[in-house]
C-alpha cells in the first residue's frame, strides 16, 4: 500500500536527498536543474545537470536555484522538486502521489522563504508538508541525543551557508545562519587563481581542487594537483600546478568567517548550556565537515572538542527520515 507515501527532503544549496519510510535515502543528487530558456522544459535533472555547467549551448542554462541558502527562483525551484520527485516515483516502481512531506529550511530562511518552499512542495501534489529546521534535522541524522535536557551544538557547513545551532530538549535555543559555505571556498579559489596567475578556472575545476587538496590546517602535509584553465593574457587553454599551502590560504577567509560565527553563538550562550558544549562538544554536519583539516582546526581555534557527524553529507536527510515518524501525529494534531 502506497496510498499515502511519507518522504523527507533535503532542499540543500549543493545537494537535494529523499528519504522515504520503507527505502532510507532513494535519491542524492545535485541541486541543479538545466532548463532550456526558449520553452522553459527541464532538460536535465541533478549529476546530469551538473555536468552541464560552464558546458551548454546558449538556449540551455544549468541553473542552481537555490544558491544562496535560500529559494532564489521559486518557479525554478518548484519544477526541479516535481521532476526529482518524478524519477524517485520510477525508480521506486510506484507513485509517490499525495506524499506526506517533511522538507527542512535553513534558520535564516524568511517567512516568506519558507512559504516558497511550503508551496513549492504543495504544488507537485502533497497532501501535508511539514517543515523542520534544518540543524534539527541534522542534530537528529547525527545521531545526537536532542529530546534530552543536555545541550547540544550543531555545525552544518553547507553549500551556501553554514549553520550554528544549540539544540535543547528538541527545539532550538540559539542559532546562527551565515552565507558563507562550501561556493564561497570555490569562488575564492577562483579568485585566488585569477589573481595569482592570471588564470580562469571554472565552478567546478574550483570545488574539485578544494576537495582533492584544499586544507584548513596551516601546518600540513603538502599535496599538489594540476589545473587547467584559460590564460587571461593570451586565452588560450594552460595547465598550472596548484600547492595546498596556497589552497589554505585561499581558503583561510570564508573558514575565519564560519569561526566567528561559531564564537559569536558560544559566547551569547547561557552558561548552563555551554557547560555542556564544552563537555561534549561541538558536531559538524554538511560536506563542509569533510574538508581536510577541517575537525582539528576548529577543535584548536575553540578549545572545545570536535566531532565530524558519522555521515556528513546524509546527516539532514536522515535526521528528516526519523523524524517523519511524527508525521501522523502532527497530521492528527492539525485536524
Ligand atoms: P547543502 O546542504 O547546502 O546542499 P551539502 O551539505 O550537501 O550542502 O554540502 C555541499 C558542499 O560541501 C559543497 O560546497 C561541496 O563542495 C562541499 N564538500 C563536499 N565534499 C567535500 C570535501 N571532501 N571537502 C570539502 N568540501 C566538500
Ligand atoms: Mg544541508
Amino acid at each position: 500500500m502506497f496510498s499515502s507515501a511519507e518522504i523527507g527532503i533535503d532542499l540543500g544549496t549543493a545537494n537535494l536527498l529523499i528519504y522515504t519510510k520503507n527505502k532510507g535515502i532513494v535519491f542524492n543528487e545535485p541541486s541543479v536543474v538545466a532548463i532550456d530558456t526558449r520553452t522553459k522544459n527541464v532538460i536535465a535533472i541533478g549529476n546530469e545537470a551538473k555536468q552541464m555547467i560552464g558546458k551548454t549551448p546558449q538556449n540551455i542554462v544549468p541553473v542552481r536555484p537555490l544558491k544562496d541558502g535560500v529559494i532564489a527562483d521559486y518557479d525554478v525551484t518548484a519544477q526541479m522538486l516535481k521532476a526529482m520527485l518524478k524519477k524517485v516515483s520510477k525508480k521506486l516502481g510506484h507513485s509517490l502521489r499525495k506524499p506526506s512531506v517533511i522538507v527542512c529550511t535553513p534558520t535564516g530562511a524568511t517567512s516568506v522563504e519558507r512559504r516558497a518552499i511550503h508551496n513549492a512542495i504543495k504544488e507537485y501534489g502533497a497532501k501535508y508538508v511539514h517543515l523542520i529546521e534544518e540543524p534539527v534535522a541534522a542534530a537528529i541524522g547525527a545521531g545526537l541525543p536532542v529530546e534530552e535536557p543536555v545541550s547540544n551544538m550543531v555545525v552544518d557547513i553547507g553549500g551556501g551557508t553554514s549553520e550554528v545551532a544549540i539544540i535543547s530538549f528538541g527545539g532550538i535555543v540559539s542559532a546562527r545562519s551565515v552565507r558563507v559555505g562550501g561556493d564561497k571556498m570555490d569562488q575564492s579559489i577562483i579568485h585566488y587563481v585569477r589573481r595569482e596567475y592570471n588564470i580562469l578556472i571554472g565552478e567546478r575545476t574550483a570545488e574539485n581542487v578544494k576537495m582533492g587538496i584544499g586544507h584548513a590546517l596551516v601546518n600540513h602535509e603538502l599535496q599538489t594537483m594540476e589545473v587547467r584553465g584559460r590564460d587571461m593574457v593570451t586565452g588560450l587553454p594552460k595547465t598550472i600546478t596548484l600547492s595546498s599551502s596556497e589552497i589554505q590560504s585561499a581558503l583561510k577567509e570564508s573558514l575565519e568567517q564560519i569561526l566567528e560565527a561559531i564564537q559569536n553563538t558560544l559566547e551569547n550562550c547561557p552558561p548552563e548550556l555551554s557547560g555542556d558544549i564544552v563537555d561534549h562538544g561541538i558536531t559538524l554536519t554538511g560536506g563542509g565537515a569533510l574538508l581536510k583539516g577541517m575537525q582539528e582546526w576548529l577543535a584548536g581555534e575553540l578549545d572545545v572538542p570536535v566531532h565530524v557527524a558519522p555521515d556528513p553529507l546524509a546527516c539532514v536527510a536522515i535526521g528528516t527520515g526519523k523524524s517523519l515518524k511524527m508525521i501522523s501525529k502532527l497530521q492528527k494534531a492539525a485536524k
